[in-house]
């Protein structure tokens, strides 16, 4: 099939005004000039977007699919508050209610042109869900336990789950990973173990430094979000907990969280400088959340000195509990703008940057940048097309700055995953019984306000 459009923006090449991408068998087969390759490939099935965008998949390497029932449950209120009122609501979520959730939130992610997920999860939501979508994804099993007498126990039942959720998928599309729970809800000897399991194949991921209140746990010995988890999961038999003196970097660092080879850090809001060099010296990358922080008064992540300092960054949307929604364009506008408030004229972003950081960026974080994350020729077609004759986007010269500043996720025309479209013209390409499961999360949703 070849599939043309106005703009065909490779990310890693420069845009091709008037361009054609070539997809057979599921890859991305030749990349160019829409009129060369209708010539060289006359025969072939012509898909024209006209005046759109074609480009990479958004890679979103952080999201928690299955709270996608839970957004605007609890609003306007800052993290330390937010996370125990959420963490009470979704423990009224049946495995059932996940599993919609997460479908929910993956059909979300799809329409809004998103080709993988990273994401977080306790359950084997997700990845049923991705699964049944056909999304590309990397799916961490969170481990934690604060009390060490559980801490084995822990770790035994999240391999299993690994195994299970394994042998449940289609490798090439999935790839199952483990993620330490966040620094308060984690006994420390779990970064050890998980560094030990993980190795050099299994992806880690994990919540780090993104607030305040784990900062001042963590370095000081308590803050008002630690008090508090601690009184309602009445982990009041652990012996109290001390004082570090070092940031939440230094602290997993010292217990062999960064020891194996994948490892991504998410949020990384309260970090020195020191910290980032540790994260460079280990290779850590960054997942980057900046509509999540700016939710929930967490702060501003020091995306020039991760650049500076060369890391690998990509973006993720996080819960949709925290931002509403699981949407990438509203994301990268935010970061943009933030941290060009921030940043000045001295650090100056650029958009496109964002569009990057957006796609092939993730794609690098999650090491899976030799596959997909940039149209080039030998990649997997993971593509979207995005719709550019709206009048928020004309006229434009910049077509990576107008999908930044303007885009949306109604904009978005078709995504396709290994070469078959998922969705197209707002319709679902799934054997998904949609309307069962949109009706569920609404019954879920009135649950959760009651
Ligand atoms: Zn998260």
């Amino acid at each position: 099939m070849l599939l043309c459009a106005d703009y065909v923006l490779p990310i890693t090449s420069d845009p091709i005004e008037s361009g054609a991408v070539l997809v057979r068998n599921g890859k991305i087969k030749d990349v160019g000039p829409a009129d060369q390759l209708r010539a060289r490939y006359a025969d072939e099935e012509v898909r024209d977007f006209g005046q759109a965008a074609l480009m990479p998949g958004f890679v979103n390497v952080h999201s928690h699919v299955e709270y996608s029932a839970m957004r605007g449950v609890v609003h306007d209120v800052p993290y330390a508050q937010w996370l125990p009122l959420v963490t009470e609501k979704s423990s009224a979520l049946t495995a059932a209610d996940l599993y919609d959730s997460a479908l929910i939130g993956g059909l979300e992610a799809v329409a809004s042109g998103i080709t993988t997920l990273g994401d977080i999860t306790g359950s084997d939501s997700t990845v049923r869900a991705l699964n049944a979508l056909g999304m590309r994804g990397v799916v961490y099993r969170e481990v934690g336990a604060m009390d060490r007498r559980r801490v084995e126990y822990a770790m035994e039942a999240a391999e299993s789950d690994i195994d299970k959720w394994k042998s449940a998928v289609d490798p090439d599309l999935i790839t199952v990973g483990i993620a330490p729970a966040p620094l308060y809800r984690c006994h420390p000897l779990i970064f050890k173990l998980v560094s030990a399991y993980a190795g050099d194949s299994i992806p880690v991921a994990m919540h780090l430094a993104g607030s305040q209140e784990e900062y001042d746990f963590i370095k000081e010995g308590s803050s008002s979000l630690s008090v508090e988890i601690m009184h309602r999961r009445e982990y009041m038999e652990i012996p109290p907990w001390l004082p570090t003196g070092v940031t939440p970097v230094n602290y997993v660092l010292n217990w062999g969280a960064f020891e194996a080879k994948q490892v991504m850090a998410i949020h990384c809001v309260h970090v020195s400088d020191a910290d980032i060099q540790k994260m460079r010296e280990y290779d850590v990358a960054v997942g980057f959340c900046p509509r999540c922080n700016a939710h929930l008064g967490m702060g501003v992540a020091p995306l020039d000195e991760f650049r500076k300092a060369g890391l690998r960054i990509g973006m993720g949307t996080d819960s949709p509990a925290a931002t509403d929604s699981g949407d990438m364009f509203p994301e990268m506008r935010i970061g943009l703008m933030v941290q060009r408030a921030v940043g000045g004229g001295r650090h100056f972003l650029a958009a496109h940057t964002m569009l990057e950081m957006a796609t092939i960026g993730g794609a690098r974080a999650l090491r899976i940048d030799d596959k997909v994350g940039s149209l080039e020729v030998g990649k997997l077609a993971d593509i979207t097309a995005v719709d550019m004759s709206g009048s928020h986007q004309t006229p434009t010269d910049t077509p990576m700055s107008a999908l930044v500043n303007t885009g949306s996720a109604s904009d978005v025309l078709m995504t396709m995953v290994n070469g078959s479209i998922l969705y197209e013209q707002n319709k679902w390409h799934t054997d998904v019984e949609l309307a069962k499961s949109i009706a569920h999360v609404m019954m879920i949703r009135r649950k959760l306000r009651k």
